[in-house]
């Protein structure tokens, strides 16, 4: 069979990967000038680094699986320290263990002075799909909600709590049932003494290095700088419009995986899929900016970096102390900072030019950290249309999206927008629509 992919990024990549190791012939379309999507690495201050994303979740097993089936298995590492900060109240402070945001020791929560106010409720759990903000409100307190779940909840989704679905964005917390910090405490004192497997890992030489591998390696076509502007029926296939304005190209297919954001999937599939159509372009994205700064001199920093409330009103949304976290990166004798800005509905906090972005995020981390020497190199790196956000009634738009399309004979969409925004999500989601695709072959 073949199979024509729109966009390479990690979604399309790992659906062309799957279809050629079960031997169909696979042509991948994106419009940018490399492949990679969110995945992206540059050199900065005479370091090559990651842009985009830097890390996957070790826990779950796609991300490293895929990893390690393209070859790359012997370049994995996991972080040096995962120890985060939450910088409020006027210092950086030890992020007690919580389970995404929502404490699981108490004592350690007093001890770290981020909140003084932690509630603790049964409330039941609503069958229908409420916010985060509000399940948390109402069983941990505003508290705990605006200083803990906020900023971890941002970290993921550059998101607010009060919009995002605790049913689509926050599963974890709704696992914890209707008294969520008794049950994290529970949860965290049973497990106590118990070995922790590594939470995250990376790739030496960075996560923006598996886009290429895993297309060089699929045997795909893969063909950049081709935006998909049409996908239609012909015949019992389909055909699909792609290219620059006056140099149109055509592509014959007999399936077609759609793995582009939903702004771009809502208008490809308008009329073979109007109604999943219709739900994507409901779907809205957070647009962020990393900043990332290589120091002059060596600074001895704690830890892996720090998250930041937005109650607080700081520039930055949290920093990463990336010569801390990776050896990699530490062998390089630099020390790295990457910083991130922007969350959602905030877009005029990035309109600026680079070197103010760069000035406030200095004078953010040196009013967090102390003084810093100067930087031999910062670099800006903006992420428009960065990151969905699964707000309230998530899974039901995901759910319609699935159901129109499993309506149409050779067709399957993936990506970021559907079971998780997380590369290892992202790669289940893209084997999950192959093998949903050639069951239907
Ligand atoms: C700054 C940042 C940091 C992140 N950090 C992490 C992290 O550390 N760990 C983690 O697990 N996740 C992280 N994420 C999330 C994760 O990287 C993304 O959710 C994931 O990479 C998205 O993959 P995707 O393939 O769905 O989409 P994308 O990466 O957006 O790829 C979509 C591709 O489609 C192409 N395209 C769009 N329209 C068309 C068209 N009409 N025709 C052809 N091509 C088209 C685009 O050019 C793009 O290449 C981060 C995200 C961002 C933005």
């Amino acid at each position: 069979m073949r199979v024509a992919v729109v966009g390479a990024g990690i979604a399309g990549l790992t659906a062309a990967w799957e279809l050629t190791r079960r031997g169909h012939d696979v042509v991948v379309l994106d419009g940018a000038d490399r492949v990679g999507g969110k995945l992206l690495t540059g050199e900065v201050g005479g370091v090559q680094l990651d842009l985009g994303a830097e890390s996957v979740l070790a826990r779950r097993p796609e991300a490293v699986g895929l990893i390690e089936a393209v070859g790359l298995g012997d370049r994995v590492q996991n972080p040096a320290t995962t120890s985060a900060g939450v910088w409020t109240r006027g210092e950086v402070r030890p992020l007690p263990p919580t389970v995404l945001g929502v404490p699981a020791d108490l004592d350690a929560l007093a001890a770290s002075g981020i909140v003084d106010d932690v509630q603790v409720h049964a409330v039941p759990v609503p069958t229908h799909d409420v916010s985060v903000g509000e399940f948390v409100t109402a069983r941990a307190g505003r508290e705990v909600l605006q200083r803990l779940v906020e900023p971890l909840l941002g970290g993921v989704y550059a998101g607010h709590a009060d919009a995002l679905s605790l049913r689509a964005a926050a599963p974890q917390l709704l696992a914890l049932g209707a008294d969520p910090v008794t049950a994290a405490v529970s949860a965290r004192a049973a497990s106590a003494g118990a070995p922790v497997p590594p939470v995250f890992a990376g790739i030496v030489g960075g996560v923006g290095t598996l886009p290429q591998v895993l297309a060089e390696r699929s045997g795909a076509e893969v063909r950049t700088g081709s935006t998909v502007r049409i996908v239609e029926r012909s015949g019992n296939g389909w055909r699909l419009l792609a290219g620059p304005v006056g140099a149109v190209e055509e592509v014959l297919a007999d399936a077609v995986v759609v793995a582009t954001p939903a702004p771009a999937t809502a208008r490809l599939l308008a009329e073979v899929a109007p109604d999943a159509a219709f739900a994507l372009a409901g779907i809205d994205y957070a647009s962020v900016a990393l900043v990332t700064v290589v120091l002059e001199e060596h600074v001895e920093l704690t830890g892996s970096g720090f998250l930041v409330p937005p109650v607080d009103g700081r520039f930055v949304k949290a920093a990463t102390f990336s010569s801390n976290k990776w050896a990699w990166i530490a062998d390089t004798g630099r020390t790295v900072l990457r910083a991130s800005v922007g969350r959602a509905g905030e877009s005029t906090a990035l309109q600026t030019g680079d070197a103010a972005l760069v000035e406030r995020v200095l004078a953010d981390l040196a009013e967090a950290l102390g003084p810093l020497p100067s930087p031999a190199d910062a670099h800006v790196q903006r992420w428009g249309g960065a990151l969905p956000q699964y707000e309230v009634g998530h899974l039901d738009r995901v759910a319609t999206v699935r159901s129109s399309v499993a309506g149409v004979h050779g067709l399957e969409v993936c990506g970021a927008a559907y079971d998780g925004v997380g590369i290892a999500a992202v790669v289940a989601g893209a084997q999950a629509a192959v093998s949903r695709l050639l069951s239907d072959a």
